[in-house]
């Protein structure tokens, strides 16, 4: 196994000290939002003497992938393991299937559309697994009928287009919206936020409430000077989750969601494709949005873990290209990796391990790249948590 060191990604969401914390590095008063732990083109992890990972992969990728791998997949990972800490909620987004990303690709890059228009940057599917190392916020699909309105009915000025949500249906609804000139738009949110604005200074409107999450977005695009945007209604008809450390939530291709406030790991299909759906400065696609999006409300539910034998547990989801697998070591454990058809990247969350090749202890933060067929053993000098991530065994 070889260590490897992640790609920091500074994007303005991020927060200032988790990141920097756990890898000791002092970036400054620059936020760090994620750590990419892969070999994507956008932001390659790189071995301890700086060279890129993907590189290091294309010179032999049986040898260092694995057959199968290559195979199914070509000269990549098919994962991609990230760290996150989100201090501002991101953009509502959804991610798109195999078919239609490799249709999205192919269109954009035939129409010369410009990179930061675009919504495709591979060919490739991008399901999402989230495992909470904090209390974590998101949004999450779409709320059930009843509940959206409900919600929708607490405030007086939506009553025009409640009536058409219950009409038209979600798909039709959200239609409408991102539709809506800028004046409607300000004539349904303005009461809103001027009848919140002194509760939510106040800290009296609770986490657990869409509204607490509607004054946030309103408070960083009044700071940005951006406009009001359709993103502001989705939070009133998406479902609002909060999830528990060391929870684990699954995104299914599209399935609009966000993240709100948190930290956590995130592993995905190796892709970089994102649909916006709202709560961003950027250009929403809103055709592309009403082809991927899947509009029937869902009823939030965590990913459970299966316990295996020799103690540790795994996130499986429905999808062949990743899986997540914990283990949680006691001072003076040991464990031998087990032997992998295909490359693994193993994540040490909290904890010191000596890894029985390496001369020095590893501490939280560290990456380990494990080849096929290799196998290693991690010590623990102190109790540590561990994450493995692979292609799905299943
Ligand atoms: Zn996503």
């Amino acid at each position: 196994m070889i260590e490897i060191k992640g790609s920091i990604k500074q994007y303005a969401w991020g927060g200032y000290h988790y990141l920097p914390m756990m890898l000791g590095t002092n970036l400054g008063n620059e936020p760090a939002a994620e750590l990419w732990l892969g070999d994507h083109k956008s932001g390659s992890a790189t071995l301890i003497d700086g060279s890129p990972l993907c590189k290091w992969i294309e010179a032999a990728p049986e040898y260092r992938l694995g057959k199968g791998l290559v195979l199914r997949y070509g000269c990549r990972l098919p994962f991609l393991f990230k760290i996150l800490d989100v201090r501002e909620p991101l953009s509502i987004q959804v991610h798109p299937t195999i078919e239609q990303a490799k249709k999205g690709y192919k269109r954009e890059i035939s129409k010369g559309i410009a990179q930061d228009q675009r919504s495709y940057h591979d060919d490739n599917h991008k399901p999402e697994l989230m495992l909470a190392l904090s209390d974590f916020y998101l949004l999450h699909g779409f709320r059930n009928v009843t509940e959206a309105l409900a919600e929708l009915n607490k405030y007086k000025s939506l009553n025009e287009i409640i009536k058409l949500y219950s009409e038209i249906g979600i798909k039709g609804f959200v239609s409408l919206i991102f539709n809506l000139p800028k004046s409607n738009l300000g004539r349904l949110l303005t009461p809103i936020i001027e009848a919140n604005r002194s509760a939510y200074a106040q800290n009296e409107i609770s986490k657990s409430e869409s509204l607490f999450w509607f004054m946030r977005a309103v408070e960083r695009i009044e700071r940005d000077n951006m406009d009001l945007d359709a993103g502001l209604l989705m939070i009133f008809i998406m479902n609002l989750m909060y999830v528990r450390k060391g929870d684990v939530v699954y995104q299914d291709a599209g399935v609009p969601h966000a993240y709100l406030e948190g930290q956590n790991i995130e592993l995905m299909a190796n892709s970089d494709n994102v649909v916006r759906c709202g709560l961003t400065p950027k250009h929403v696609d809103t055709r592309e949005l009403l082809e991927i999006t899947d509009f029937s409300p869902i009823t939030p539910a965590t990913v459970k873990g299966r316990a295996n034998t020799d103690g540790s547990t795994d996130y499986i989801v429905p999808v062949d290209d990743f899986a997540l697998r914990e283990y949680k070591l006691e001072k003076g454990q040991s464990l031998a990796t087990p032997e992998d058809k295909g490359a693994c990247i193993w994540f040490v969350l909290s904890g010191e391990v000596k890894l029985d090749n390496q001369q020095h202890y590893s501490n939280s933060g560290s990456a380990f790249y494990q080849r096929p067929g290799e196998v290693n053993v991690f010590r623990a000098i102190s109790d540590a948590v561990i994450y493995r991530a692979s292609a799905s065994t299943n």
